[in-house]
């Protein structure tokens, strides 16, 4: 049928449309970011269910439609059931899910950054763990080309460290002299931490997660550099 399309998404977020629709935002697998018209779902026995809420994994059949699609189908792939009903988990999702949907183009398949997204909401769903948005973030980072400079001051070029501070502008460590003038404090385990995460050792990272404080300044540091890379900002991030 022409027009008519399927594919598999993760609901980012949902937003309501008149008095009975919702404009329901899908990361798929192969239609990059997709908007489309939920209608009738907020009718009492609709025919979707509670299957098009945030974190959904779902398969959907779409009429293509100029600016926005309408979802003609919905089948639940994964319905990341123990991560929706843990608040913690469910909020660093939430902030998974937004970060997404500010990197992501309408219509521009993205298959590597829905394979990260699928991926990180499985493994917060079955064995969840505080390493794993921080993971991500600076996983999509790297994927967006923002790679963090870790080995000397991205200001002076020093190799010694300990480092500072990081300089989100330059996508680097700072040295104590030029963290002085500027850049945001980070503590040298924190950035230990970081190195082994943009290094790919996210199991052992897992396996040995460091102090919760640190954790957090990794964590804080990744929304503050993709906010800065996407110049918007992640307001689900203040739930944390
Ligand atoms: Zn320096």
């Amino acid at each position: 049928m022409p027009g008519l399309y399927r594919d598999h998404g993760v609901v980012l977020r949902t937003i309501k449309l008149g008095e009975a629709d919702r404009i329901v935002s899908f990361m798929t697998q192969g239609n990059g970011k997709v908007r489309a018209v939920a209608k009738g779902i907020r009718k009492s026995g609709s025919r979707f269910g509670a299957r098009l809420e945030p974190t959904c994994h779902v398969m959907i059949q779409c009429y293509r439609g100029r600016e926005l699609d309408v979802v003609t189908q919905v089948e639940t792939v994964e319905a990341h059931r123990t991560l929706r009903e843990d608040y913690n988990s469910f909020t660093h999702a939430v902030t998974m899910l937004e970060a997404v949907d500010q990197v992501a183009q309408e219509r521009e398949p993205a298959p590597a950054l829905y394979r990260m997204l699928t991926g990180a909401l499985r493994t917060l769903d079955t064995t969840p763990s505080p390493v794993i948005t921080p993971g991500f973030y600076w996983k999509l980072l790297s994927l967006e080309g923002y790679h963090p400079h870790l080995d000397g001051c991205v200001r002076c070029g020093a190799e010694e460290g300990p480092f500072v501070a990081f300089d989100l502008a330059e996508g680097g460590v700072l040295c104590p002299t030029c963290g002085r003038l500027g850049g945001r404090r980070i503590a040298p385990e924190a950035l230990t931490f970081l190195s082994r995460l943009v290094g790919g050792e996210l199991h052992l990272a897992m396996a040995e997660p460091p102090d919760p404080l640190h954790l957090l300044e990794v964590e804080r540091l990744g929304i503050a550099a993709l906010e800065h890379h996407s110049e918007r900002r992640i307001r689900s991030a203040n739930l944390l």
